[in-house]
């Protein structure tokens, strides 16, 4: 498909322009005019590029793209050998951030929310027309070291567990990536546990003063499921060639 075509499906389902963004959402780097091929990430890292290469990829879709708010303008060191890859090798680069987190079905919440068995009921915060985090059930009650265990087998890597109280977990709310910051709003939700990817030092204190259990489980591994439900859905729909490339990372 033309590369104009891509971007255009992918703006019309992700309606980036609902979103308040810290990047622009869509294009951000221009490659070739025809797509067969598309690599998928969660961050368009020089070792995710080095891989869309050796595949032959005519554009890469990630999760974490460039150009960020209060990032440094000039083109030196690594986003000079970034860039300067993806334009030797005439590969576009698409990314997409909230709109990614926040797509009902094919978002990074959603996907999440099925890796995890947890049934959504609504947004984490009520107010918000476009909302980044959910609120749900797990269909049993379970304590917070069985679904830890069970977090691990699904994403496989070890959640960092807090635990707020004694009490079981039955309902959750969640949010991909580095929301440990809302965790005033699982709590205003008034449910048993809240997971996302980081944690900070204060996340801790909320947790156990606030009484809900604090899961964090990756920053990288919570957010895989977006990128890939979207290569896997243009790989249906529009008949392009997908492959995900997971560059591991800890964080
Ligand atoms: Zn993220």
């Amino acid at each position: 498909m033309k590369l104009q075509e891509l971007v255009s499906v992918l703006d019309t389902e992700l309606q980036p322009w609902m979103f308040k963004d810290y990047c622009p959402n869509g294009l951000q780097v221009e490659g070739r005019e025809n797509v067969l091929r598309l690599a998928t990430g969660v961050t368009a890292c020089e070792a995710l590029i080095d891989q869309a290469i050796a595949w032959k990829a005519d554009a890469i879709l990630v999760h974490h793209g460039y150009f960020w708010k209060n990032e440094q303008a000039q083109v030196t060191g690594m986003k000079k050998r970034r860039l300067q890859k993806l334009l030797t090798h005439d590969i576009s680069l698409l990314g997409y951030h909230l709109p990614l987190d926040g797509h009902p079905t094919m978002g990074n919440n959603a996907t999440l929310a099925k890796l995890l068995g947890i049934e959504e009921t609504g947004p984490m915060d009520p107010s918000e027309s476009r909302p980044i985090g959910n609120i749900g059930e797990v269909a049993d009650t379970v304590s917070l070291e069985d679904f830890g265990a069970a977090i691990e087998k699904a994403l496989g890597r070890k959640p960092l567990l807090i635990s707020g109280g004694d009490h079981t977990v039955k309902t959750v709310a969640w949010c991909t990536g580095g929301a440990q910051s809302l965790i005033g709003k699982a709590i205003e939700a008034g449910v048993d546990a809240y997971i996302s990817g980081e944690i900070s030092e204060s996340t801790v204190h909320a947790a156990r003063e606030e009484g809900v259990h604090y899961i964090s489980a990756g920053h990288h591994a919570t957010e895989r499921g977006g990128v890939q439900a979207f290569g896997a859905w243009l790989a249906v729909n529009h008949g392009i060639e997908h492959q995900f490339f997971d560059i591991g990372n800890p964080v």
